[in-house]
């Protein structure tokens, strides 16, 4: 059986529930689809002709192992002006092939086999897979919607154990909107400080932050940033998804075995996609401005339209997704966003594609036009009503 020599760990993990969704998404062309989570818009014009620039003068090379210093000064001075958090460009940063590399990374260069690390549910769909196939054992920690999705201290407390390497939190949350609060990250911080754990930090939808300040971890105090990876890039705030930009921010010695990881497997971000980083990091500020007006206005829209047909839903507080609870409908996540794409032709994704503690929840993004935002709710309202 060919399939035998298929390494154990590839066995263990389960293809994307957002993928298999997507294939019976694909099959349905007219359908108005919530379901992907990437920016509608292109990415803005300065920023490609940065990289066309780069081409133009024949910038085609390999870049160092860490990323251009041009790029990496710029995520250093963007992070020191935004949140007041200082790194060493030369020693504590590393440019990745989006955050994704950036978490395979960071959870690689710090798990030995049987390791734990606990991951707050629901979460991005990567992050248990990303952990068992470094050989390490993703724990989940449930947060609640009749919780805000806050990560409660003592729950969390009562899953560490002596195998327990860090805790992968995520904020702004995907997919349900939640953001970390100062205490709640504070509280964390004390907890990971008093085990001796590190604390890898995805911060990928800062940018996105519609009701108060974003609460970056590393920025809480010294404390804190020594023992936090923070993960970061240029994907969603952006409009870059294509282009393949992360970074990850923390100790040096964590970042030079990181770098060892990546000088073996990749080498370094493709060249021309740096030099569009520098400039967006360095004169984005005000598309990305705009492109926060635009989804804030998508969510006000979304969040009116679920309270009319009485689902409930936390309002999302950034990134660009809600993630309304379906309950009362009486179907399972699975079947509510198979029967709204059969019927009413509007993909959204079943939330236990997110883990366990989605389920009863579909998560719909707002990063579509404003136009089909609207068109979408019309028809979700539509099947809601039906099944009442
Ligand atoms: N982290 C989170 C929370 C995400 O939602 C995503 C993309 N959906 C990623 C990481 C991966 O982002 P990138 O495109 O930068 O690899």
């Amino acid at each position: 059986m060919i399939s035998s020599h298929i390494a154990h760990a590839v066995r263990a993990i389960p293809p994307s529930g957002i993928r298999a969704f997507f294939d019976l998404v694909a099959a349905c062309p007219d359908a108005i689809s919530l379901g992907i989570g990437e920016p509608d818009s292109v990415t803005p014009w300065a920023f490609r002709e940065a990289a066309i620039h780069a081409i133009e003068r024949g910038r085609t090379a390999y870049t160092s192992t860490l990323g251009l210093l041009d790029l990496r000064r710029a995520i250093a001075d963007y992070l020191r002006g935004r949140f007041g958090v200082r790194f060493d460009p030369r020693r504590e940063i590393l440019v990745t092939v989006g955050v994704s590399q950036a978490l395979d990374l960071a959870v690689r260069a710090i798990t030995n086999p049987g390791d734990e690390i606990i991951v707050v549910e629901p979460s991005f769909v990567a992050y248990s897979p990303v952990v068992t196939l470094a050989g390490g054992r993703p724990v989940p920690l449930a947060t609640r919607a009749g919780e805000n999705w806050r990560v409660d201290i003592r729950r969390l407390a009562r899953l560490i154990t002596p195998r327990t390497r860090a805790i992968l939190l995520n904020s702004p949350c995907n997919p349900t909107g939640s953001a970390s609060p100062r205490e709640e990250m504070e509280a964390v911080a004390h907890l990971a400080q008093r085990n001796d754990l590190l604390l890898l930090s995805d911060e990928i939808y800062a940018e996105l932050t519609f009701d108060g300040e974003h609460t970056c971890l590393p920025a809480l105090g010294r404390a804190a940033r020594a023992r936090t990876l923070l993960l970061s890039g240029l994907s969603k705030g952006w409009a870059m998804t294509g282009w393949r930009v992360g970074y990850v921010c923390g100790h040096a010695a964590l970042i030079a075995a990181m770098a060892k990881i990546h000088q073996h497997t990749m080498m370094c971000v493709a060249t021309p996609s740096q030099w569009a980083a520098v400039e967006a990091l360095r004169a984005g500020e005000g598309e990305v401005a705009i492109m926060r007006e635009a989804y804030r206005e998508r969510r006000d829209r979304m969040m009116g339209a679920f309270r009319e047909m009485g689902l409930p839903c936390v309002p999302p507080r950034g990134a660009f997704y809600a993630f309304p609870s379906i309950a009362s409908t009486g179907l399972t996540s699975q079947e509510f966003a198979r029967r709204l794409l059969s019927e009413e032709r509007v993909a959204v994704v079943p939330g236990d594609a997110f883990g366990a503690p989605g389920e009863g929840h579909v998560r719909c993004a707002f990063a579509a036009s404003f136009d089909r935002v609207d068109e979408a709710m019309d028809r979700m309202a539509r099947f809601v009503e039906r099944l009442r």
